[in-house]
């Protein structure tokens, strides 16, 4: 099974789901729809309305994003995993390069994928190394780190990896399909260690497009692609499918 998955960031208002609903009109008509999954991840303010709307249909709706504490608690601004539930959500993101940035921590983003799983919703963890360490070839060092800090056997059945090299998010630049085919397996062998049994799905996101995905497509070992700014388009994220099929 593959996944597409786009991520909206801080992008929509309400009448942004026709852009879903045209995607879903795709799925329904694609001969290839047996082999993928839809998730899609607008800001927390649509999740209700979009998560009520997609609830029998094949699009699947998650959070960008959750707070590091279980149910309500005293913390402006935040949003739990409880909460992001109780509206309807099946997934969430968890670790997008975004919010390290802003200091999630891996102890913080072991409490949220703990919570997230908690409270029935599949995680889709993010992890990449920046320009800096991918110059330094610190690379695998960090994706370990970022894996082993955080990932426990127990999430096994409810975790999708997204490997998102930073250097790549929205700038256009991607790896080539050996150096990403390399990352995959060494991110795959680390997982089956963790979990000491398969892998979870392990996807790719950075500059996915219906351009750039003609290349991903021949590493087998990915399982499907987080999509940014290619997601804000119908046709945009339709093309990617069409072409990872053509
Ligand atoms: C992302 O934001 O997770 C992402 C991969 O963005 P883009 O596709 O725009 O590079």
């Amino acid at each position: 099974m593959k996944y597409f998955i786009g991520n909206w960031k801080m992008f929509g208002s309400p009448k942004s789901i026709n852009i879903l609903k045209k995607i879903n009109l795709f799925y329904t008509r694609d001969k290839n729809r047996k082999k993928y999954r839809i998730i899609f991840t607008p800001p927390y303010t649509l999740l209700q309305n979009y998560s009520n709307y997609f609830k029998n249909k094949k699009i699947s709706i998650g959070s960008q994003n959750c707070y590091q504490k279980d149910k309500f608690s005293s913390n402006t601004g935040a949003i739990s995993s409880y909460m992001i539930k109780s509206v309807g959500a099946k997934y969430t993101l968890v670790g997008h390069s975004d919010n390290r940035i802003e200091g999630d921590t891996d102890l913080m983003l072991k409490k949220k994928v703990s919570y997230a799983i908690k409270n029935n919703l599949r995680v889709v963890f993010c992890i990449g190394e920046n320009k800096t360490e991918k110059k330094n070839k610190k690379t695998f060092q960090v994706l370990k780190k970022q894996l082993t800090n955080v990932l426990e056997k127990k999430f096994y059945n409810n975790i999708i990896v997204a490997y998102e090299p930073v250097w790549s998010i929205g700038t256009g630049e991607i790896p080539s399909s050996q150096n990403l085919k390399e990352t995959t397996i060494y991110i795959k062998n680390i997982l089956k260690n963790l979990f000491r049994s398969k892998t979870p799905p392990v996807i790719y996101g950075g500059s996915v497009d219906g351009l750039s995905v003609q290349s991903f497509k021949e590493v087998k070992e990915i399982d499907g692609f987080l999509v940014g700014g290619a997601s804000k388009s119908s046709k945009k994220f339709i093309d990617i499918i069409k072409n990872y099929y053509r």
